[in-house]
């Protein structure tokens, strides 16, 4: 079977659609780099900082930033940032100003928490040709014992943590849940693919790995480690305090509600970070953030499993470009994404589709200036890469 055989008809036409926008994106300085192209990535070239000062003032989307965190609020549901609910949260407040949607989609068949993050670090969907394919939210096994994400899908999965940190960028993963380990396991210590790019940076694509239960400790760790990092950066964090209010107490969206304060836990938690930002030369107006969840909550009560509900399905997507720019809705900023109906999850196969939170990896290596992820699908302004063929016996429709 052929590439252009295994690859769906819709992805064929929107990859059409893409050399138009690719090629829109190559007129402003750094948005057409290659990873081969940067620089060794430890030092920040002053010269090319002026240039994307630049970019900035015309679309913040072009610059290219040294630091990145993406941000995932375990069971946020986005009408806890709309009026008057926003005014409790002065933090994510402060991350709308910028693109975003309060509009976007989960996996299309997945309202639970690994597959979801698995999504967001690969930029792959769970079913389908270019699926991830992991489905259980329990505690992984061990690595031996088939707890890899590789082990499962039958072949090597990059991730974002793999292109950056093959360009030499540092990257660290930052987790409030045990199952996550299975991240540490797929892509930390040796379990990552050789670097087989300009210098090798080794095969461990997570260089620190940080676990926290609790969400001041584990957003201390990352302001503390975003204040610490030498030379440019990925990093992901993880709150799960919002979803554990919610499996105990429901998803009650009124003030005084446990779920309420939890998220109001995790604004502080952000409110520290951005603390760390703004006080650093090195971080401020260089650091992006991208911010989603891997899904809402509420329906069955106390949990979040019903993937024909928009409460579970129905999540944010914030990309914050270092503030002062305006508030604008990030379905403009993509011609390939359509705003679903507020009853639609958006078909996996459609060609039309929604902003996922699979979007979130590529949308963060974008604004670092680094390719996508190879065989990832997602990804707003440069998705469905197809560069790499279907592994035979991996096209399950399921
Ligand atoms: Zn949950």
């Amino acid at each position: 079977m052929s590439l252009a055989d295994a690859v769906p008809a819709p992805l064929r036409t929107a990859a059409a659609a893409l050399t138009t926008a690719v090629a829109m994106l190559a007129l402003a300085p750094h948005a057409g780099d290659a990873a081969g192209a940067l620089p060794a990535a430890r030092k920040v070239d002053p010269a090319a900082r002026k240039v994307d000062d630049a970019a900035r003032n015309s679309d913040p989307f072009l610059r290219t930033f040294d630091h990145l965190l993406v941000v995932s609020v375990d069971g946020l549901r986005p009408d806890l940032l709309e009026t008057p609910h926003l005014a409790s949260f002065p933090n994510f407040a402060r991350l709308l100003e910028g693109a975003h949607t309060l509009d976007a989609r989960t996996d299309p068949q997945f309202t639970i928490t690994l597959p979801n993050h698995i999504s967001m670090l690969t930029g792959r969907p769970v079913f389908g040709p270019y699926g991830h394919g992991w489905v259980d939210n329990d505690e992984p096994p061990g690595a031996k014992q088939g707890g890899s994400l590789h082990v499962r899908k039958g072949a090597y999965m990059a991730s974002m943590f793999d292109v950056a940190h093959d360009a030499g960028l540092s990257t660290s993963f930052a987790a409030s849940k045990t199952k996550f380990w299975l991240f540490e396991q797929s892509y930390g210590w040796d379990s990552g693919a050789r670097d087989t790019t300009g210098d090798d940076q080794g095969p461990s694509k997570i260089d620190l790995f940080l676990f926290g239960d609790r969400t001041g400790d584990i957003a201390g760790a990352m302001a503390d480690r975003l204040r610490r990092v030498s030379g440019r950066s990925l990093n992901f964090i993880h709150f799960a305090a919002p979803d554990i209010a919610g499996h105990s107490y429901d998803w009650v969206v009124k003030p005084g509600s446990p779920y309420f304060i939890s998220v109001q836990e995790v604004d502080r938690g952000l409110g520290t970070i951005l603390e760390a930002i703004d006080a650093d030369p090195d971080l401020r107006g260089r650091t992006a953030i991208v911010l989603t969840s891997d899904h809402g909550g509420g329906v069955p009560r106390k949990t979040h499993t019903d993937i024909t509900c928009p409460l579970n399905f129905r999540i944010a997507f914030l990309v914050w470009t270092g503030g002062g720019d305006p508030a604008s809705d990030l379905y403009k900023r993509s011609a390939l994404r359509v705003r679903p109906g507020r009853e639609e999850i958006g078909d996996r196969d459609a060609e039309a589709q929604p902003i996922r939170n699979g979007d979130a990896g590529n949308v963060a290596l974008q604004l670092l200036g680094l390719p996508p992820i190879p065989g990832s699908y997602y990804g707003l302004l440069r998705p469905m890469t197809a560069s790499d063929p279907v592994p035979a016996g991996n096209s399950q429709s399921n």
